[in-house]
């Protein structure tokens, strides 16, 4: 079974979905949309007041839109194969909100995971598409829309999907159904544009190896290569994939460091952990506390910075 999150990728790549249960991934990221759903949701259901900013924003906003619905919060969903019966998929909606002939499924998202090109739009995202297409059948309702709530300093923005009859959302069903069913014994993966958007990828040969496996992705990008139109988008995978090795290998390394006697020696030099003299920083919480913070303050110029977004 291929989970709600993981069907996006699971169209482009049979084997990301099956790193992403071997390696789960947690970063600050995580934590920090865990941190955000949480504190909304008990909000939200009667439970402590949110404390987060985004998260009060999050719960303003349901309470504005839907004051006439029954709503539910982190709602199990299944979704069954119409003919043989067995279950396709099963996952949490952030929040079902239902009338007797609509339904509406938000999925609470970061703002950031939006703007670097990781989600889908709310047309085309598969994890909502099966979370509602499991609610509309269980509940007997006759359409219903998405929404992804962008969140991020305070503020939420709504991403709406168009409104889904039956005749609509059927085939978006069977594609949800076929990537289950057709699952490989001995998935390989396929590699390509998609990868970004893969939490797995360090683990994956795929990413992982082409970088210094494959010369002809780096051999652009030497002093006689010719960089194209065509071969750029791969070669600049390939340096993001060295990085992202390095970064992990380092990691890996300390680890073997401190569980070796401290330090990795070779020849006459070793590596090993070095306290350092603390920086000087500003206090900016004590500036801001005794109304200094304005006054002290200089706005930077605005600066440039290359980064991934939605292709227009
Ligand atoms: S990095 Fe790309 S090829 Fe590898 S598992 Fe993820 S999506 Fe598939």
């Amino acid at each position: 079974m291929i989970r709600p999150s993981a069907l996006q990728l699971a169209r482009h790549c049979d084997l990301s979905h099956v790193l992403a249960e071997r390696y789960p991934s947690r970063n600050e990221a995580t934590d920090r949309g865990n941190t955000v759903d949480g504190q909304a949701t008990a909000e939200l259901n009667g439970g402590l007041q949110a404390t987060d900013v985004d998260a009060k924003a999050i719960v303003a906003w349901v309470r504005e839109n839907f004051d006439d619905c029954d709503l539910r919060f982190q709602v199990p969903t299944e979704l069954y194969d119409e003919d043989s019966g067995g279950l396709i998929t099963r996952g949490t909606a952030d929040m079902v909100a239902h009338t007797c002939t609509d339904l509406t499924v938000v999925d609470f998202k970061k703002r950031e995971q939006m703007l670097a090109g990781r989600l889908a739009g709310p047309d085309d995202n598969d994890q909502t598409h099966a979370y509602a297409i499991a609610e509309a059948t269980r509940l007997g309702v006759v359409s219903y829309r998405t929404c992804l709530l962008l969140f991020g300093d305070g503020e939420v923005e709504p991403l709406w999907s168009h409104s889904y009859t039956r005749g609509d959302w059927m085939t978006i069903y069977a594609r949800i159904r076929d990537v289950n069913i057709n699952q490989a014994d001995n998935p390989k993966g396929t590699s390509g544009p998609h990868c970004m958007r893969c939490y797995s990828r360090v683990h994956c040969p795929h990413w992982a190896l082409p970088a210094h496996q494959n010369p002809s992705e780096l051999a652009a990008l030497t002093a006689n290569g010719q960089l194209t139109i065509d071969n750029a988008g791969r070669a600049l995978m390939a340096v993001l994939a060295l990085e992202e090795i390095a970064a992990q290998a380092k990691v890996r390394l300390r680890a073997f460091a401190e569980s070796t006697g401290g330090s990795i020696i070779y020849g006459d030099r070793q590596w090993r952990r070095t306290l350092m003299p603390g920086r000087s920083s500003i206090d900016s919480a004590a500036l801001k506390r005794d109304g200094l913070a304005e006054k002290y303050t200089r706005k930077g110029a605005p600066f440039e910075q290359w980064r991934w977004s939605k292709a227009k």
